[in-house]
């Protein structure tokens, strides 16, 4: 029997390790928002081995831990086969599947898609003032009732800039009404500064160890159409850069339990998970990461990552017990 997923359950069961993933199922995506912190383009690389991505699905849900699957993209939804395939696996085992979307699809709302939506928990729409550039506000309003209307929980995600977050919440008023809060919510999001985003974001404000929070999101892998793996949703890490013992890549499906386990269980991450940048910079090896302010909890997680290659065996000694007694 499907069921649905509120924002809030979706935010909560992402903070549980192994509960939810990411399937990262294209770059592509025709869009172009100039804050495209995943930098796709209609352009972009996409699915090419698609029977190989079957078998990573299928390694991906026989976790029996995990519950919820999102798949995201770029816009998942110009991949009809490479979709229609995975939502089949993922659901079909059980789990529970939430598309996320740009709406760029949906001047009609074709029976393939209506299907896909008919098997989702959820749908995340993600709808602001930059995707003006590819989509209109008559689209994304064809596209919340289409999920609604389909039996799927709608999430419209917005970025706070401008006039978005009104806008996102008078169209959800105006397509449902006063129960609105029955069949949809609202998430406002910040501006990330990477990818597109780092044109658009120039200003970061920067932090103390002190300042940097435990990481939310390293609960939560992410699993790329073509064999990336990453502990988290960052962007960056995606899209190649930063630290690679954080952006694995499989070359067999079959490997695919043991490298989430790997990247998920390491014991910096599980610090970065459970105590925090604060705690981390308080062991050996990582103490003049205090002293420093940090752009961002990933800029810290980043370095410190950088540092943890040159560790000596003591401290790494540290670390694994750290890891252990924060877990
Ligand atoms: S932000 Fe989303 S909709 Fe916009 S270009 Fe990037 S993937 Fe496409
Ligand atoms: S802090 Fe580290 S684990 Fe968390 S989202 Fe950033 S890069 Fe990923």
């Amino acid at each position: 029997m499907r069921t649905t997923l509120t924002l809030q359950e979706l935010i909560e069961w992402r903070r549980v390790p192994g509960r939810t993933a990411l399937l990262y199922l294209t770059d592509r995506c025709p869009v172009g928002c100039a804050h495209c912190s995943v930098d796709a383009s209609g352009s972009s690389p996409r699915v090419a081995d698609h029977m190989g991505l079957d078998h990573l699905v299928r390694e991906l849900v026989a976790s029996p831990d995990l519950r919820s699957v999102g798949i995201s993209g770029g816009e998942p939804f110009v991949e009809r086969r490479a979709l229609t395939s995975a939502v089949g696996i993922i659901t079909d085992a059980g789990k529970l599947v939430v598309p996320y979307t740009s709406a760029a699809w949906s001047r009609t709302v074709p029976s393939w898609i209506r299907r896909v939506l008919e098997r989702s928990a959820a749908v995340v729409l993600s709808t602001d003032t930059f995707h003006d550039a590819g989509v209109t506000q008559r689209q994304v309003r064809v596209a919340a009732e289409a999920i609604v209307n389909a039996g799927a929980r709608l999430i419209v995600q917005v970025v706070d800039v401008g006039e978005s977050v009104r806008r996102a919440v008078d169209l959800v008023v105006d397509c449902f009404g006063e129960a609105s809060s029955d069949v949809a919510d609202v998430h406002v999001v910040p501006l990330i500064g990477v990818g597109r985003g780092a044109d658009v974001l120039t200003v970061q404000r920067r932090h103390t160890v002190d300042q940097l929070p435990p990481c939310r999101a390293a609960a939560s892998p992410v699993i790329a159409y073509d064999g990336r793996v990453t502990p988290c949703c960052n962007e960056a890490l995606i899209n190649g850069e930063g630290p690679v013992t954080l952006r694995p890549r499989i070359a067999d499906a079959a490997e695919l339990p043991h490298v989430v386990r790997a990247v998920t269980s390491a014991p910096l991450i599980s610090m970065m998970r459970t105590a925090g940048p604060a705690a981390v910079a308080s062991l050996p090896g990582f103490t003049d990461l205090a002293a420093r302010s940090h752009r961002s909890l990933c800029d810290f997680c980043w370095q410190a990552h950088e540092r943890s290659t040159t560790l000596t065996d003591e401290e790494e000694r540290v670390l694994r017990a750290a890891a252990l007694i924060a877990r």
